[in-house]
């Protein structure tokens, strides 16, 4: 890594501080609880400063907190990606305070089950411009600063949906194969400017989203727990190794690519 912690050498060896992110700013969505919240404190001990937006109420600010008290740098505020308008003022407020941002995670999603029929226009276009729409807000706004810096890592949480289709989450599964697709897109779009575009695609994971479903369909998480060929249903800290590796030098020669992060889910079935 070079002292201003942005591009190595093409012609460097390799060296394992490629993997940290010191020096390094990093915005979070949705970094207030689940899966956001881990990678947040994930980028914070690999020594990046870390700026939140979650819409709960003060839980991007508690979450920064909790990152300051430990001795990193983090400011965290109340923002909706599906408003441009806010996400661009969070974003200036972000950079005032820990510098411009070479690292976006956008990881803020809902979800809904319910069968299409069933579901109202609205929640459609809920599903739309959060998991989809939201997305593209913030690559829109982190682009000229990227893009000004000639560096830039950009990492959507996807989904093991985008690939594999479900009851009861049609809408969901065609963000998650929007956010696919926007990822090849964007990486092949953004590559002349020095920025790469990846995704995760989480599987079962144990998160406030999956909570109330878990505990309401115990023979669902039996049945997750049989399935998932490592055993187990996932945690949030699952999906930090993933996301920081694409987020970090160390991922410099990959772009438009998704690692599913599932426990052998999408690798096959072990039980034919
Ligand atoms: P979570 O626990 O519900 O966390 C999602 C966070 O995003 C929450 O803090 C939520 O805020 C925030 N958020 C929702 N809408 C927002 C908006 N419009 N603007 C800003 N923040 C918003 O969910 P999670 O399981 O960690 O999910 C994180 C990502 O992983 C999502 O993109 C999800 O689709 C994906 N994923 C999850 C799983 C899984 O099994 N859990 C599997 C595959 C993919 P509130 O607290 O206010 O709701």
């Amino acid at each position: 890594m070079t002292a201003s912690g942005m591009r190595t050498g093409v012609d460097e060896p390799f060296d394992p501080s490629w993997f940290r992110l010191d020096g390094r700013t990093a915005l979070v969505t949705g970094g207030g609880r689940g899966i956001g919240n881990a990678i947040a404190h994930g980028l914070a001990r690999s020594g990046a400063r870390v700026g939140i937006v979650d819409l709960n109420q003060g839980s991007a600010g508690a979450a920064a907190e909790t990152i300051r008290a430990s001795g990193g740098a983090a400011l965290g505020l109340d923002a909706d990606v599906r408003d441009p308008a806010q996400i661009s003022a969070a974003l200036k407020e972000i950079q005032a305070d820990l510098g411009p941002v070479q690292v976006l995670i956008n990881n803020a999603g809902i979800a809904i089950r319910k069968p299409l029929l069933d579901m109202a226009e609205r929640e459609i276009r809920d599903l739309i411009d959060t998991n989809l729409l939201g997305m593209i807000h913030c690559a829109r706004a982190v682009g000229p600063g990227m893009a000004q810096a000639g560096y830039g890592r950009i990492v959507n949480v996807a989904s093991i949906s985008a690939i594999h289709g479900m009851v009861t989450r049609v809408v969901y599964c065609a963000t998650k194969g929007g956010v696919d697709a926007f990822t090849r897109a964007l990486a092949v779009e953004r590559a002349p400017a020095g920025i790469t575009v990846n995704a995760i695609g989480p599987g079962i994971i144990a998160t406030p989203l999956l909570a109330a479903y878990l505990e309401q369909h115990p023979d669902k998480r039996r049945r997750a727990e049989t399935e998932v060929p490592l055993g187990r249903i996932g945690v949030p800290d699952d999906l930090v190794g993933a996301t920081l590796f694409l987020a970090s030098e160390a991922a410099r020669y990959m772009t438009g690519q998704t690692i599913y992060v599932d426990g052998g889910l999408v690798a096959g079935d072990s039980w034919w």
